[in-house]
């Protein structure tokens, strides 16, 4: 029965995974063709489809559960995920919190998402702002073709455009919101390893001291924000100060957001 399956998988998965219970149901889930909602409401005793022992094996090898069921849930909407972007995380949405404090339901009209990879950012903005229109950049064209694929399947492609540049190198536009999740990790630090294993090091790894990126986004910022327009970026949680610094040097004015868990995680720069 699918109730014992779900135990089992947890034990399994204990040692690889922070989220053993979550990502078993949604394995169960994605076996079984619904949603993890409707499996928790109804199939419990239902009996363990085929297809479980080789998703669970996949997991317990490490891999990411996005990259197994090839979805994500991101702010309001789903995103398709593959070994060629970041998946997108939770704490990633405190940049869009930030962004809804700034600009209440009105929202901001023109966006745009540096390093966009899945989309996640540019698509999620889209979804809360049906008024509002962007671009997404990325140098990675993997990560392009999944955030069109993504823009297509939410019915964004004609709010959304995608190029391929390095960072904002050649953009000549001003935007209300900037949106950026950068590689910020220092390289070589020790990340858990599904996430080391699987995910691409180009979105996580930025030098030594993981500040690389934000060093060459800082100078970028002004030239690129409309008056009253706001630039958040995705920081790691001991980044508060160095990054803030960085950008301060440029004359902004940097405000710290929290994520969920509590910890230090968008930079509100203006
Ligand atoms: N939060 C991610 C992690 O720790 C890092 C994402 C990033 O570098 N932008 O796995």
């Amino acid at each position: 029965m699918i109730a014992q399956a779900l135990t089992a998988a947890v034990q399994r998965l204990a040692s690889i995974s922070d989220t053993p219970r979550l990502d078993a149901e949604l394995l169960m889930a994605h076996a079984l063709g619904v949603s993890r909602e409707t499996l928790l409401l109804s199939r419990l005793d239902a009996p363990i489809p085929d297809t479980f022992e080789a998703l669970l094996a996949r997991r317990a090898a490490g891999e990411p559960v996005a990259y197994i069921t090839g979805r994500r849930a991101f702010w309001s909407i789903e995103l398709e995920v593959g070994p060629g972007v970041l998946v997108p995380r939770p704490d990633t949405e405190t940049l869009i919190e930030t962004a809804l404090a700034h600009f209440g339901q009105e929202g901001p009209a023109r966006i745009l998402d540096l390093g966009t990879g899945s989309g996640a950012l540019l698509l999620a903005a889209l979804a809360q702002w049906p008024e509002a229109t962007g671009i997404g950049v990325d140098r990675s064209e993997a990560a392009l073709a999944v955030a069109r694929a993504n823009a297509d399947r939410l019915g964004f492609a004609a709010r959304a455009s995608f190029r391929t540049g390095d960072w904002a190198e050649g953009l000549d536009e001003h935007f209300d919101l900037l949106l950026c999740n950068p590689p910020y990790v220092e390289t070589g630090a020790d990340l858990p390893r599904d996430v080391r294993d699987w995910e691409p090091h180009e979105a996580l790894f930025a030098g030594p001291d993981g500040l690389d990126d934000y060093r060459r986004l800082a100078p970028m910022v002004a030239g690129l924000l409309r008056p009253g327009g706001l630039a958040c970026f995705e920081i790691g949680a001991d980044q508060g100060e160095s990054a803030a610094r960085l950008f301060a040097a440029q004359g902004l004015t940097v405000a710290l957001h929290r994520d969920l868990g509590g910890r230090p995680r968008c930079l509100a720069v203006t």
